[in-house]
């Protein structure tokens, strides 16, 4: 079995470039026909005959797409135990935060807000796990808004990209994305991803603005500011595991 020639980069006409998941096509000699199975990773795996064109690749999987989905649905409401809730620290690889948690009890609703350096108080007693959660969720879009945004400011000025503006939103689907318009919307989620895998992010969106597509030249704008993009593209890909439950879960 090989890589299929066609790579990722001709899946990106089908498949959302910036999708969650990780999506491989392989060429199969052995293979009669296309198949499409879900592994437990997340990771979906295209099995094609040798001489399928990139277009039967991508009728397939439009055809199937609806099954993919719900399986791939249902392998991440399966994958992991969730962690425990509330959580005792809360990492930020992206930029080499971590952040212990203190439940400060307390009247009110729950709220989350630094203290102190690394510490984060989860005040008000109001309320369950969930409104707990949501607490978090509030601070860690917060933080990300900070944190990435300045971020993109700086690659953006460092490289000589412009964007009009950027949003960042708790996504469970992609990390990023450009519109014509110039806005670049990030995922809060980066947060929890490497500084290395949080620039190529940033320098892909960013290339975006030049390129409006994943064309050659797309790519080529990209391996110029990340020579390192392919390896860093696969962890992004794999990225979804790196996010703590809480962020997305609504087990108690
Ligand atoms: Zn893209």
């Amino acid at each position: 079995m090989k890589l299929f020639d066609a790579g990722v980069s001709q899946l990106a006409l089908w498949s959302d470039r910036d999708a969650a998941g990780e999506w491989v096509v392989r060429e199969s000699r052995r293979a009669r026909r296309l198949t499409v199975r879900v592994l437990l990773s997340g990771r979906v795996e295209v099995v094609v005959p040798p001489r399928v064109s990139a277009r039967q690749v991508q009728r397939f999987v439009e055809q199937h797409r609806e099954w993919i989905e719900r399986k791939r649905l249902e392998v991440r409401r399966h994958a992991r135990p969730p962690d425990p809730f509330p959580p005792q620290q809360i990492e930020l690889p992206a930029c080499g935060e971590v952040w212990r948690v203190h439940l400060a009890g307390g009247p009110g609703r729950p709220r989350a807000r630094a203290t102190a350096p690394g510490l984060l108080s989860l005040c008000g007693t109001s309320g369950g796990p969930r409104e707990m959660r949501q607490a978090l969720r509030a601070w860690l879009l917060e933080r990300g808004r900070v944190v990435l945004g300045e971020a993109l400011a700086s690659c953006a000025r460092e490289l000589g990209f412009e964007y009009a503006r950027v949003s960042v939103r708790r996504q469970r689907s992609r990390w990023g994305s450009c519109s014509v318009r110039g806005t670049i919307s990030l995922n809060c989620c980066l947060l929890f991803q490497r500084p290395e895998v949080v620039r190529y992010l940033l320098i892909h969106e960013l290339a975006h603005t030049r390129h409006m597509n994943h064309s050659r030249r797309f790519w080529q704008c990209v391996a110029r500011y990340c020579p390192d993009y392919r390896a860093l593209d696969r962890e992004l890909l794999d990225g979804w595991r790196r996010v703590p439950s809480w962020v997305f879960g609504e087990h108690p």
